[in-house]
């Protein structure tokens, strides 16, 4: 085992060694003024394909819709191990990407020992005197944003990377708000009062979003969150509630200036969705994503020659794959139509239900089900019928559910099917995904390597097969920072 340990070990090493070398991260070029960085959590090839099969006609034709950054004409393959483990966590990921050093799972910007400190390429842009945005889909204080800005032995501790955040002098944060606003056990001083302290206008509902303006130093937070911290999903999204796209466009606004700036944004729930095994919903922020790309896209049209634009996952989650053993050769992308909800949506009505006392009978959950899924017992001829092997696992399932979570049994085998999510939503999306064709093998993120595209001066360089470390390396030389 300790040889085989040693093999491993030095194959990786050789491996990283020539990932290293062969990779140009050596900038000769006219510098842009305006860079943008674009970060799908958990966005890997599965993730962006299943989008543009998706948004093909009806998916069940090989023939693909392109998103906008599939387009960008340089491409890369992208290595995601930390410092610990193949594995990555979002924190060592973006460690990796922003300042170039691989450190362990949970820590942000910091080195293994916890110790010492790494700077972040939106730092170096920030004392080269570009102005510095952060958007996310998540909350602003959560491990892929905070990765340009804090300092963390953990990941966790949200309340420091929160009052960080407002010490960071960056010019504009967007999207989702604070996790713990006031500390772990709400006994520190409100992080929204820190923040104003520090010089900085928030806009916390859709009209101060508007009135913000061209170099006011923000912070603009969705009027509508999901679960108090994060933005919602995008299949669970009412159109008076802003986008992705709204808070990157918003970013363009406040930043522009002579000297350019550096953008930051992230589909921060693809992960979330991905996690749950949620193909709809992931493939949906997956779209909205790519409308925020769009919308960089815009802008580097009327500035062709000072702009780049990368697109990056951080790592893979869910081990998704377009294929599954119950469909063989066909996919069916069509039938995740018949979802209207994201898991979260539907975890809440079925806890809405159990505190009504109306979660009792499988019966009853059936026409809730056909409602929100599509799949249904009373019509053979659809598309989303459920057979008998399908109908009886979401009865067990649902046994599971209708317990109190405190009187569920724990084993492993329960874990393989549900992944400590709520067992009848689970078995739901696994039931709609695998009839489309879609399967997952895990609740955690893989170690497969990312696609990384990039568009704009300096987009040559993101050719090729290199780690995430390069991703900073390659930003430090076009940028000229230090
Ligand atoms: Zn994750």
């Amino acid at each position: 085992m300790k040889k085989l340990l040693m093999k491993v070990l030095v194959v990786f090493l050789v491996v990283t060694a020539n990932l290293s070398a062969a990779t140009n991260n050596d900038f000769k070029g006219k510098m842009p003024k305006y860079v943008f960085l674009f970060i799908g959590d958990g966005m890997s090839m599965a993730q962006v394909a299943a989008t543009e099969m998706y948004l093909a006609a009806s998916g069940t034709k090989p023939d693909q819709t392109k998103l906008s950054f599939s387009q960008f004409d340089a491409q890369g393959l992208t290595t995601t191990y930390d410092a610990g483990s193949l594995i990555t966590d979002s924190a060592s990921a973006i460690t990796a990407i922003a300042s170039g050093n691989k450190t362990l799972s949970g820590v942000i910007n910091m080195d293994t020992t916890k110790t010492k400190k790494f700077t972040t390429i939106a730092e170096m842009a920030k004392a080269k005197g570009k102005k510095v945005g952060v958007v996310t889909s998540v909350s602003l204080d959560h491990a892929t944003p905070a990765g340009y800005y804090a300092k963390e032995v953990s990941r966790g501790n949200y309340y420091d990377i929160g009052i960080q955040l407002a010490k960071s002098n960056f010019d504009y944060f967007g999207g989702g708000g604070f996790v713990q606003p006031t500390g772990k056990n709400k006994d520190q001083k409100d992080i929204y009062e820190v923040i104003k302290e520090n010089g900085y206008t928030l806009a916390l509902n859709n009209d101060d979003f508007k009135k913000l303006k061209n170099g006011e130093k923000s912070v603009a937070i969705n009027a509508q969150l999901a679960d108090g911290s994060s933005m919602n999903y995008e299949v669970d999204r009412k159109k008076d509630i802003l986008s992705l796209a709204d808070f990157t466009q918003k970013g363009i606004e406040v930043l522009d200036n002579k000297n350019g700036f550096f953008l930051t944004v992230e589909g921060g729930k693809i992960d979330w969705a991905c996690h749950a095994n949620d193909a709809l919903s992931s493939i949906l922020d997956t779209i909205a994503f790519d409308d925020s790309v769009k919308v960089a896209i815009e802008f580097m049209k009327k500035n062709p020659k000072d702009t780049l634009i990368i697109v990056t996952g951080d790592h893979e989650t869910g081990g998704m794959s377009i294929g599954f053993a119950g469909t063989q050769y066909s996919t069916f992308f069509n039938k995740l139509k018949g979802q209207k909800i994201s898991y979260v949506g539907f975890d809440t009505l079925l806890a809405t239900m159990k505190k009504e006392g109306t979660l009792n009978k499988f019966e009853d959950i059936l026409p809730i089900i056909k409602e929100n899924f599509g799949l249904t017992t009373d019509d053979s001829k659809s598309d989303l019928f459920l057979n008998e092997y399908e109908l009886n696992s979401l009865k067990e399932a649902f046994k599971l559910t209708a317990m109190n979570a405190t009187e569920r049994p724990k084993n492993d085998m329960i874990y393989l099917q549900y992944g400590g999510y709520e067992p009848l939503t689970i078995e739901l999306t696994h039931i709609i995904n695998k009839k489309a064709g879609i399967a997952w093998t895990s609740y955690s993120h893989t170690a497969v390597p990312v696609p990384t595209y990039a568009s704009g001066s300096g987009s040559d360089l993101f050719n090729g097969y290199y780690d995430n470390t390069d991703i900073f390396f390659k930003l430090k030389s076009i940028m000229g920072v230090k």
